[in-house]
């Protein structure tokens, strides 16, 4: 997987941007060569840079984007495989059910996959950026500990006029008390139940 680590990106078609994504690749040269082509656009999957793209696409992948877009898998358009018998497959030759399978069932079982073709999402321009240094002191004498709360308190303080006073609308949220328990019943009422609670809770942010 070393030697396939190529990544193609398409932005012909605008509306829907997509890259062709090697799976010796690690997540980290992904995301750097989409923000060199545009810093309003992403893949949504984990934040750790190190992960390889053939492990953490066929296992699924959720990072800080899911709560809008969704898990990595559900931005997968298509992939080339090497199956059993050396034939090199793409979604068209291996069938929706491979094509499934190496979409989070773990595609070592199944096939290599050579490449993911993949869709981007589109972001919003960074609202906020911030840099904090603090320097290290290993001296611990009387007064330190309150010297180190009140530094706490003053980046507290600054940070606040940049943090949003209404965190339900933020992208990652967390999905414990995202839409409480479900009932009985088929998907579309469920569905119907969690929106009652869904929309006033995550606005915009809930579909
Ligand atoms: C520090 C860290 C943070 C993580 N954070 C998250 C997270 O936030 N969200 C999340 O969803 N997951 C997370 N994970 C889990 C990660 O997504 C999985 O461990 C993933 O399987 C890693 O893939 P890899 O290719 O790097 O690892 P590998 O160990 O190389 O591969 C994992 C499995 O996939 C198979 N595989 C790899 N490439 C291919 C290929 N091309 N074709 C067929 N099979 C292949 C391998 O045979 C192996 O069975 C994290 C893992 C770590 C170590």
């Amino acid at each position: 997987m070393f030697n396939l680590r190529s990544i193609q990106i398409y932005l012909t078609n605008q509306t829907a941007p997509t890259v062709w994504v090697q799976s010796g690749a690690t997540l980290g040269e992904l995301y750097y060569k989409i923000w060199e082509k545009s810093e309003n656009l992403a893949f949504p999957a984990c934040v750790c840079p190190t992960l390889g793209i053939g492990g953490h696409i066929s296992c699924a992948g959720y990072g800080n984007l899911l709560r809008k877009y969704g898990l990595s898998i559900d931005n997968v358009v298509d992939a080339k495989v090497v199956d059993a018998s050396g034939r090199i497959l793409d979604r068209e030759a291996m069938g929706e059910d491979l094509f499934w399978a190496i979409n989070g069932g773990g595609a070592a079982s199944f096939a290599v996959v050579l490449s993911y073709k993949i869709n981007l999402v589109t972001i919003p321009n960074p609202v906020t950026k911030t840099k904090t240094r603090q320097k290290s002191s290993t001296v611990v004498g009387p007064g330190v500990e309150e010297k180190r709360l009140q530094i706490v308190r003053d980046l507290y303080d600054y940070m606040a006029a940049f943090v949003s006073n209404n965190p339900r609308k933020a992208y990652l949220n967390c999905r414990d008390v995202e839409i409480g328990s479900k009932s009985e019943g088929n998907s579309v009422d469920a569905y119907n139940e969690a929106k009652i609670y869904g929309e006033k809770y995550f606005g915009d942010n809930f579909d």
